[in-house]
């Protein structure tokens, strides 16, 4: 599994020098890596920070990994740390891609290069490459997810055999993770004909991203806003029968409260409920009948092309990426490799993450 990435980013490393790196000719052993990552109370991160940690010990650098439990001063603090610390590069996995302009100017002055990992960070000239998954297209994944649910569209794609029409809420992550609006964007392009021919009923009438995002993807928050669409929106026969939600943890807070509002049950089933990561409660509950489906992104392939971009730039080199129209962080388009999500259902869960060795299936037990 771990192939296809590495692959994907090629391990040719391009003599061009960038004049980026003050590290180009320091022995790696030498070499301080900081790597800061958004918080530890989501599984993904964890894998996410220790990936990146052991793939870049053992090509002999250096690593100070920092987790900052969503708190914006926090990370701050982490990044302006590392840079006094003599970190010869950053790979950042920002909470706000907005607030750590200063930081990444200190860093550009040093001649200190920056990876934007998994999120763009926004309004600064001084981010070099960034490494994702194709962030739009997971949202179309998690909108075909919930058609394949609803039986509107068939897994191969094809037309599915219900006319519906089909009550649906949206769900978006939080407003300053570039990401979500990129989830969001690609979801609703995806179900907006269903919503244009009447198929697709947002009972609520809440779709606009900023009525629908949900700050710093908080479960409690996520769970509070579904409690409140089934009281105002929701009574007698009207039933949710979808949610689009573009997270784990977000649709573990949803689940709850549609089960507190009698869902879950033989005469009244959960509604096609979607989510991203493959967190192991997730999977466990899709497993169960509960969540629909998730979207599966290989952290472990993601740690992989970044820590090879972070070698190429280290040693001088320029990193293969293959991206650079789609992500303009407001002040530059950042050159991107983007790795393809997959969506993972009751019926594929196996193949997809007991196979690639990504859990054990006694883990999902
Ligand atoms: C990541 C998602 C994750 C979300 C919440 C996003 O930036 O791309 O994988 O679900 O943050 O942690």
């Amino acid at each position: 599994a771990l192939a296809m990435g590495v692959t994907a980013c090629g391990s040719s490393v391009k003599t061009v020098d960038q004049g980026a790196s003050e590290a180009a000719s320091a022995a790696p052993a030498d070499t301080l890596v900081g790597v800061t990552m958004p918080t530890k109370s989501s599984e993904r991160w964890i894998h996410d920070g220790d990936n990146v940690k052991s793939a870049l010990e053992k090509l002999g650098y250096k690593v100070d990994l920092q987790y900052a439990e969503n708190d914006i001063p926090t990370q701050v603090n982490q990044i302006e740390n590392q840079i006094t610390k003599g970190a010869k590069l950053l790979i950042i996995a920002s909470i706000d891609g907005t607030a750590i302009t200063t930081q990444l100017q200190q860093a550009a002055d040093k001649k200190i290069p920056v990876i934007a990992y998994d999120r763009l960070i926004r309004n600064s000239p001084n981010v070099d490459y960034y490494a994702t998954f194709d962030n739009f297209k997971v949202g179309v994944q998690q909108a075909t997810s919930l058609l394949v649910g609803l039986k509107l569209k068939k897994e191969d794609g094809s037309d599915g055999d219900a006319k519906g029409p089909f009550n649906i809420e949206i769900f978006a992550g939080s407003p300053d993770d570039n990401n979500a609006t990129f989830f969001y964007n690609g979801a609703m392009e995806t179900l907006k004909p269903y919503i244009d021919a009447g198929t697709l009923v947002v009972k609520s009438g809440q779709t606009d991203f900023k009525t629908v995002a949900i700050l710093r993807w908080d479960p409690a928050t996520a769970q509070k806003r579904m409690e409140d669409l089934i009281t105002k929106s929701y009574s007698g026969d009207t039933l949710v029968d979808g949610v689009l939600s573009p997270y784990d943890g977000l649709s573990i807070g949803i689940l709850s409260a549609l089960k507190s509002s009698g869902y879950g049950t033989a005469g009244q089933p959960y509604p096609i409920v979607t989510g991203q990561d493959g967190e192991v409660a997730s999977v466990k509950s899709i497993i169960a009948g509960e969540q629909y489906a998730t979207i599966y992104k290989d952290t472990r392939e993601l740690a992989a092309v970044t820590v090879e971009m972070a070698d190429a730039v280290l040693k001088g080199g320029k990193p293969e990426v293959n991206n650079t129209t789609d992500y303009d962080n407001g002040n530059k388009v950042v050159p991107s490799n983007l790795l393809e999500p997959v969506i993972v259902y009751k019926d594929n869960y196996k193949k997809v993450l007991v196979d690639s060795g990504y859990y054990t299936e006694d883990q999902l037990k």
